[in-house]
């Protein structure tokens, strides 16, 4: 796990086959009150704890896991990280919330095929992704986390009830598997998604002011060039109209 800046922790995802999100810890130290964004691949939780307690955060101090969204690489291993901190608080955007909620796996596994495919490979049993959510996100709320103002925006097209978290005073911005370094976004053909709608929430996004991108996978990105999510709206254009 590495220090972003002042209150953001980055612990990077181990991929296998298939990706493991990366997990980012959100909030002053000296808050007491810290969030993690996304949990991971099924098998990566204990990884992922590990690497919180090497950089001294104690365990107790994590009161929340925020999910970008609920896709199996990001929400595999929740019930492994649960298990480590039972008292922290699930907080899902609205829509995939309900899924969650009535164990519906069809946004975690996105198709078909592959459901069946990490069944097996992963000996998960149907109802593995059934979770009560503590607080079910809209978009458009402003929270003190940790000592630090963000504000969730509810960006679709990706999935259904994907979110990002920004943070206005430094311009972090954490857009889940919206949009990644190197003019890549995040795919559109699984349940739930849709070209156009990604279009309009990465065209918000370009709106915002960000200088540093923690994206659910690959390279994080500390100096955003100026217009780099309208420039990656324009190159995808003509696939996503
Ligand atoms: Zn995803
Ligand atoms: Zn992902």
């Amino acid at each position: 796990m590495t220090k972003v800046t002042e209150g953001v922790y980055f612990i990077q995802g181990q991929d296998e086959f298939i990706p493991d999100s990366h997990v980012y810890v959100v909030g002053e130290p000296a808050s007491e009150d810290l969030s993690l964004v996304d949990a991971g691949l099924m098998g990566k939780g204990d990884y992922k704890i590990q690497s919180i307690l090497g950089m001294d955060i104690s365990l107790e101090h994590i009161r929340r896991i925020i999910m970008t969204h609920t896709h199996l690489d990001h929400i595999g291993c929740l019930r492994e990280i649960r298990e480590r901190i039972p008292w922290a608080e699930l907080w899902v955007h609205q829509i995939e919330a309900e899924y969650l909620e009535r164990g519906d796996d069809r946004t975690v596994y996105g198709m078909e095929m592959f459901k069946s495919m990490c069944q097996q490979q992963y000996d998960l049993k149907p109802g593995s992704f059934s979770f009560q959510v503590d607080k079910k996100l809209q978009g458009g709320e402003k929270l003190t986390l940790g000592g630090m103002d963000w504000e969730i925006l509810h960006i679709p097209g990706h999935s259904a009830g994907s979110i990002a978290l920004y943070h206005p005073p430094k311009k972090i911005l954490i857009p889940g598997d919206v949009v990644y370094a190197d003019y890549s976004i995040g795919r559109f053909d699984l349940h739930g998604a849709d070209a156009s709608t990604l279009k309009d929430s990465l065209t918000r996004l370009a709106d915002l002011e960000v200088d540093i991108l923690l994206p659910g996978h690959n390279r994080i990105v500390k100096n955003l060039p100026p217009g780099y999510i309208m420039d990656t709206v324009n190159q995808w254009g003509p696939y996503l109209a």
